[in-house]
């Protein structure tokens, strides 16, 4: 039994403690302004944006944020890319757009949608052979372009925080990913606001699920009725990052909490590494004058790879 209401649980805790389902809805949504306020993610006046593929994560984060900024009268913008991905013939995104439009229809929410195709003149699944001959995976090419994509829009809108519906799971998998690969600069980006260097003309990408498992999430999905498309990428191809999927569930079966740990032990350090690569030199990209470490930018680079 849930122990402050004495009905029946929707939820327990490793430690056996149980919730029902208003106490689990209560301690899903204090754990998420806990997460605002602790990282400090969203400030006043902040202008929100939330990138919405139409999946379980992003939609519970156009979810909370819109009751956030309701109350806190801060603005919020959806915004959704298609990439241009076939799944069985049809638009793998189309059914998840449907959701995230009735969902900001139905709550006054401003939706703003772009394409590959529309602002790179290409869609994914036209470049698949492309992609496999210059040897890098689907998922490398999807995120680089996805991600400048979001800040261009993020930027024309005036948006100052990005809010992405990364969770704990997503965030562990990442953490042991670029440890096994061995790069530390990318390790120093991770943490519940993404990146080390701030320019402005970058949203500042910030994780509001940050501290909530997959396990969470769907359970708030399906307590608050939230619609999402529940389909799986056809063309995703991170290999290595699906292994570590795979192996930190078992861990987690044998060991609970263990993905938690990753997290917790990661935001331990996470000051150290930030501060190891906060003096790199900005530059900008000699083709498209966004920001970038180097020359030319990696979304110039994947473009030009692609053309
Ligand atoms: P993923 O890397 O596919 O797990 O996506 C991580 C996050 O990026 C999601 O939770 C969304 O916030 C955002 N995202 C992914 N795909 C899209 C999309 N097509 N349009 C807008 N946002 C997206
Ligand atoms: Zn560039």
């Amino acid at each position: 039994m849930c122990r402050q209401c004495e009905i029946n649980p929707v939820w327990e805790f490793t430690n056996k403690r149980k919730l029902c389902k208003t106490c689990f809805a209560k301690y899903f949504r204090r754990k998420i302004n806990y997460t605002i306020r602790k990282f400090c993610l969203i400030e006043k006046g902040d202008k929100v944006g939330v990138a919405v593929s139409g999946g379980k994560d992003s939609m519970a984060t156009l979810f909370v944020l819109n009751d956030f900024c309701k109350k806190n009268r801060s603005e919020l913008i959806a915004l959704f890319i298609d990439e241009g991905i076939k799944c069985s013939g049809k638009n793998y995104r189309d059914k998840g757009k449907k959701y995230i439009e009735k969902f900001c229809k139905d709550n006054n929410i401003e939706f703003i949608e772009t394409s590959f195709e529309k602002e790179y003149k290409l869609t994914l699944n036209k470049k698949l052979s492309q992609i496999k001959k210059i040897k890098i995976s689907n998922c490398f090419v999807c995120s680089i372009l996805k991600r400048a994509l979001l800040n261009k829009i993020a930027r024309s809108k005036g948006i100052t925080k990005l809010a992405t519906g990364h969770s704990l799971d997503d965030e562990a998998e990442t953490i042991i990913l670029n440890l096994v690969k061995g790069d530390i600069k990318l390790l120093a980006k991770l943490g519940p606001i993404a990146g080390v260097l701030h320019n402005r003309k970058f949203a500042a990408r910030i994780k509001p699920l940050y501290l909530c498992t997959t396990k969470e999430i769907v359970l708030f999905a399906r307590l608050m009725n939230i619609k999402y498309d529940s389909k799986i990428c056809p063309i995703r191809s991170d290999t290595l990052r699906i292994k570590i999927r795979k192996f930190l569930s078992g861990l987690e079966k044998q060991h609970p909490e263990v993905k938690r740990a990753i997290v917790n032990s990661y935001l331990k350090i996470m000051p150290l590494l930030k501060l190891k690569f906060k003096d790199r030199k900005i530059n900008y990209c000699e083709i498209c004058s966004e920001p970038t470490s180097t020359g030319k930018c990696k979304t110039c680079w994947v473009l030009k790879k692609l053309e």
